[in-house]
């Protein structure tokens, strides 16, 4: 009944399939493209243009996933992994201009979970960020369940 809802816009009543949460870290215009993307895809995502707002919005709004481009104006992005994965196992996806392949081997040694280069296909990113979602379902995490609560912090 309900089909061809394609805004992310749900006011703050938990729907039954809530759709997952991206982080998108990114200064430049590429985040457009980005986010033009993930809302014609039913996402719903947060932006952020700075390492350390980055790293605060991952802190308090609990992203499913996060799309991180290395180059950001306060701080490198390999630092802004490193400062996540310091209390979160969140999915980090680096989309970066960087090609070589040390820059790939230092951000997936911080902790990040997937390694994308600009230029980027759409298609390519949102495959990957299917492929991450369902490595999450299969590690039983709960994305896109109906209480998507930041129920994991008592693992000690
Ligand atoms: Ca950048």
């Amino acid at each position: 009944m309900s089909q061809g809802d394609s805004l992310g816009e749900r006011g703050a009543a938990p729907a039954p399939a809530a759709p997952p949460t991206l982080l998108v870290v990114e200064d430049d215009p590429e985040v457009r493209l980005v986010s033009t993307a993930l809302d014609a895809n039913g996402y719903r995502y947060l932006c952020a243009s700075t390492g350390r707002e980055a790293i605060a919005s991952a802190a308090t709004n609990s992203p499913d996933v996060v799309l991180l481009d290395l180059g950001l104006p306060d701080m490198d992005g390999v630092e802004v992994v490193r400062a996540i994965r310091g209390w979160s196992k969140t999915p980090i996806i680096v989309v970066s201009a960087r090609s070589e392949d040390s820059d790939k081997i230092a951000a997936l040694d911080a902790g990040a979970d997937d390694y994308v280069t600009k230029p980027f296909s759409v298609g390519e990113l949102l495959a990957r960020v299917r492929a991450t979602l369902r490595h999450l379902s299969y590690l039983g995490e709960a994305v896109s369940s109906p209480r998507k609560a930041p129920a994991r912090a008592r693992f000690d």
